[in-house]
């Protein structure tokens, strides 16, 4: 019998997102609203990306041509631009309103960072706008089969295309982090102009206030977050976040795809910040990484002593109160400790004080540092993850690849892409990393001590990193994922 035909076209997909990198991010979600459409499209996917026309989105994006243009009262000019990406030549959809999104400072905050006041206006818009093209309204000559939102500033779109009369295509609500809600206050909605009806529990309203993300999670036909685990956890407490029940609720519809990452920034043979290129058939250029990152950063320059890397803000998200708390113990072990992050000033403050004490042996770089933190990766030989929780995380897959030994809690998308070494998974060649189960001190401690002897034992190192270093991390993967639920939409 010849293969199924399943579809004769190409299936269309509005990606509405509020970052893509390069133009505009602020965090991982700039990252994946970047790489997931390219390799979407190359997946067979007709994907168009929806963005607000933001400064750098303007000044970035390729090729503008104008698609349709109308004017709002109070607030003016509003126009539609298709463009294209600048790597990856990602088709987008600008939104251009000058009024809402050409301004100086950051995509939700101003420059002395709070937030912009009528913040659920501007993404109110963005979603209405995204709607309308999933509707018979659409002003555009190409219709998509379906929305796909990611995170609060998105979540209204479920919700306007639940109320707009006339036929309309299904939704997909991806969240990015849960901790992110995107609340206002209930006399907020007005300004939405959804219906009042849709004001209570069964509809946008959560405890009293409005909030975009639940709209998202209630109205929409499906719902994905960022790995398997994480997809589970939401819908307990604590990592739910006050959306648990909802999220419990829907859980036949909601499903965790793994993140992916970007193969051609992360690749340590062809990487412009490395002093030397290395693989997993050649590990030599490693331990010259690691010479060059104790010399760059004033440590010791030991090579047979381990070197723990850390890059990551520096929130309570993270865990690293869990490092300051235990290391004394693991720098007399010996070991050095390397960190790059930002965040809250008093764990910075903390972390100072520790690299204060330990000259040679500790090293903290206050600040985001894109070059430095592709050296850590490759010049450390362990980097530690103890997070509270974490929707996917991305530096542990960075990790594997740079033959770095991830050492992680167990939550979230850590838990799907690291495999705790154990009699067992080293048999069989799956070991890549030390999971911890609690969070707490002795825990963590405990796996680094774990960690570390097995470092002394070069045999079963090397078996880790090469077993890291051979997993498949790439967006293929996880595009088929999106691919496949796309089509469970359609059918
Ligand atoms: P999150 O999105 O919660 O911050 P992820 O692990 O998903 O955590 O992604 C963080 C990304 O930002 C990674 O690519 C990481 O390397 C990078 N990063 C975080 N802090 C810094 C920093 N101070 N300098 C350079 N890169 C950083």
């Amino acid at each position: 019998m010849p293969p199924v035909n399943r579809r004769k076209t190409r299936l269309k997909v509005l990606f509405a997102t509020p970052e893509i990198r390069p133009l505009v991010k602020t965090g991982g979600l700039g990252d994946v609203s970047a790489s997931l459409p390219a390799a979407l499209m190359k997946a067979g996917i007709d994907v168009r990306v929806l963005v607000p026309g933001y400064p750098g989105v303007m000044a970035g994006a390729q090729h503008e041509c104008l698609l349709s243009r109308t004017e709002l009262p109070g607030v003016g000019e509003v126009k539609l631009l298709s463009a294209y990406a600048p790597d990856s030549g990602v088709p987008l959809i600008i939104v251009e309103c000058p009024a809402y999104f050409e301004r100086k400072g950051g995509p939700y905050q101003n420059a002395a960072g709070h937030d912009w006041p009528d913040n659920a206006q501007r993404f109110a818009l963005f979603s209405k706008i995204g709607a309308l093209i999933g509707s018979s309204a659409n002003p555009l000559d190409w219709q998509p089969d379906m929305v796909h939102c990611n995170d609060w500033q998105t979540g209204l779109m479920p919700a306007y295309l639940h109320y707009i009369a006339g036929p309309k295509v299904p939704s997909v609500m991806t969240i990015h982090n849960l901790a992110y809600q995107g609340i206002f206050p209930p006399e907020t909605l007005a300004a939405t102009e959804l219906p009042p009806e849709s004001f209570n529990m069964q509809g946008v309203e959560y405890y009293g206030n409005l909030s975009f993300l639940k709209a998202g999670l209630f109205y929409a036909n499906r719902i994905t977050t960022v790995s398997p685990t994480y997809a589970q956890e939401i819908q307990r407490e604590p990592l739910g976040f006050g959306m648990q029940g909802l999220l419990a609720e829907r859980s036949a519809v909601l499903s965790g795809i793994l993140n992916g990452i970007d193969e051609e920034e992360w690749n340590p043979w062809h990487d412009p910040y490395l002093v030397e290129p290395f693989h997993g058939g050649r590990l030599k250029g490693k331990a010259a990484n690691k010479r060059a990152l104790q010399e760059r950063l004033g440590l010791a320059v030991e090579p047979d002593v381990p070197l723990l890397g850390v890059v990551s803000r520096i929130t309570h998200q993270k865990g690293l109160d869990l490092l300051l708390a235990t290391a004394d113990k693991i720098i007399s072990a010996p070991a050095q400790v390397v960190l790059l992050g930002t965040g809250e000033a008093a764990l910075e403050t903390a972390f100072r004080t520790l690299a204060a004490r330990y000259p040679g042996r500790v090293s903290v770089t206050i600040g985001f540092n894109e070059a430095l933190s592709h050296q850590i990766e490759a010049g450390a030989d362990m980097f530690m993850m103890p997070s509270r929780f974490e929707p996917c995380g991305l530096n542990q897959m960075y990790s594997q690849r740079y033959g770095t030994i991830p050492l992680v809690h167990a939550t979230g998308g850590l838990v799907d892409t690291v495999v705790d070494v154990t009699p067992e998974t080293l048999a069989d060649g799956s070991a890549t990393g030390f999971v911890f189960g609690k969070e707490s001190a002795t825990e963590f401690l405990a796996a680094v001590q774990r960690a570390l002897s097995a470092y002394r034992d070069q045999k079963t190192w090397r078996t880790l990193i090469k077993n890291g270093m051979r997993r498949d991390f790439s967006w293929k993967q996880s595009a088929q994922g999106y691919v496949a639920l796309y089509e469970s939409l359609m059918a």
